[in-house]
């Protein structure tokens, strides 16, 4: 039985050319970019390039993008490298209850130090609302941290609108784009982003390297501290190969944005009608007219997520959950809790599907008919 991987939203696998690049670049170039001779002016070359290739693709320029860890490390610098450098200046901050974990620990970890947070409510259709974000903000508030794309449900947010009514407010706009950036063509000028994140390996790149990018007027407190590379905003020797396969992966999600979003949507429609055809009864969560193309989220009643995902895991059908699984317990999605209220019994019984480079449409009608049959003997 063929494996079908339907978790591109969780990670993707590195394409070709990403690994070729990877494995011919970590032998010449392998050198320490701070290093002053020729092994070390070619990393840094490699590097300096990179940078600019990732800053045009977003048109930002190149001292305006910071090479990362991954999404994580971006998100956290975001939060708490502006908060601690602009903290004389207001304490208030602006999220949304759906973020990532990586935006809402760090806005945790910024109430623990004195910092005000506001979570901005979800409605059901997956989106939080810029009235509500007007009504929150606060002579104050000095950064607001909405994501472009939700991990789990895929809608997209009113990226524009909030930029828009943040235009005269002296608050920095940050957008978590980790799920968006391979779908959507990003100009950060053109957004009113201040602060926009992104990660390799959700776009066919390699784990470990991302990039936070900065307007050139945004104050940042580095949260690591050592050889003040990354123009003293992130220490440590630079991910050189990492980045040598981040800015491939950056090239082609632009070469093939178009093709990509097109497939993945044809694979999902695909997906939703055999499902129908099969008679499953189930729900979208979110509005799935607003969602990026590789990503749906869907709710079956009558069944348990983990009873789901361990059952299309037994039928080599790999998909996830937002939900958290620590010994045996389940805690639902707070994604779907914020949407829904934590009684909502979608919130337990929902999965996330995301397609990418590792399927195609036969397999997407296939995975539907082995989930039609499970759901059939389920409820
Ligand atoms: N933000 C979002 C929206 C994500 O989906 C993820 C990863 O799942 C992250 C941040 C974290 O990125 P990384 O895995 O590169 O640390």
């Amino acid at each position: 039985m063929e494996a079908i991987y339907l978790d591109h939203a969780a990670t993707t696998p590195m394409s070709e050319e990403v690994k070729e690049t990877v494995c011919r670049e970590a032998d010449a170039y392998f050198g320490n970019p701070s290093s002053i001779h020729s092994f070390g002016r070619r990393a840094r070359k490699l590097l300096d390039e990179a940078r600019k290739v990732i800053a045009a693709s977003i048109h930002a320029s190149d001292r305006e993008i910071i090479f990362t860890s991954g999404g994580t490390e971006a998100d956290n610098m975001a939060l708490i490298g502006t908060a601690l450098a602009r903290r004389h200046e207001g304490r208030h901050i602006i999220t949304t209850a759906q973020e990532h974990h990586a935006v809402l620990h760090a806005a945790e970890h910024l109430e623990k130090q004195g910092f005000d947070v506001t979570y901005l409510p979800v409605y059901e259709n997956g989106k939080i609302s810029p009235a509500d974000l007007n009504a929150a903000l606060r002579p104050d508030t000095i950064v607001v941290s909405v994501m472009f794309a939700n991990n789990e449900t895929g809608v997209i947010q009113p990226i524009a609108e909030i930029a828009a009514l943040l235009r005269d407010h002296p608050a920095y706009f940050h957008t978590d784009a980790v799920q968006a950036f391979g779908s959507i063509d990003m100009d950060v000028r053109q957004l009113g982003v201040d602060l926009l994140s992104v990660s390799g390996h959700k776009i066919n790149g390699p784990k470990g390297i991302g990039f936070l990018y900065a307007a050139q007027h945004v104050k940042l407190e580095p949260l690591l501290f050592g050889g003040e590379q990354e123009r003293k905003r992130r220490s440590g020797t630079e991910n050189t190969t990492g980045a040598a396969g981040l800015v491939t992966a950056v090239k082609h999600a632009a070469e093939k944005r178009q093709a990509r979003a097109e497939a993945y949507g044809s694979y999902k429609e695909a997906f939703l009608n055999e499902l129908k055809a099969e008679n499953v009864a189930f729900s979208v969560n979110g509005l799935l007219e607003e969602t990026i193309p590789s990503t749906v989220n869907l709710s079956f009643p009558g069944t348990h997520v983990e009873q789901l995902l361990m059952n299309f895991d037994l039928a080599g059908v790999a998909a996830a959950s937002g939900s958290a699984c620590t010994a045996g317990s389940h805690e639902p999605s707070h994604v779907l809790v914020a949407m829904y209220g934590k009684e909502d019994t979608r919130t337990m019984n929902s999965v996330r599907f995301s397609f990418g480079i590792l399927n195609t449409l036969e397999q997407s009608q296939e995975a539907a008919r082995r989930i039609a049959k499970i759901i059939k003997r389920l409820v």
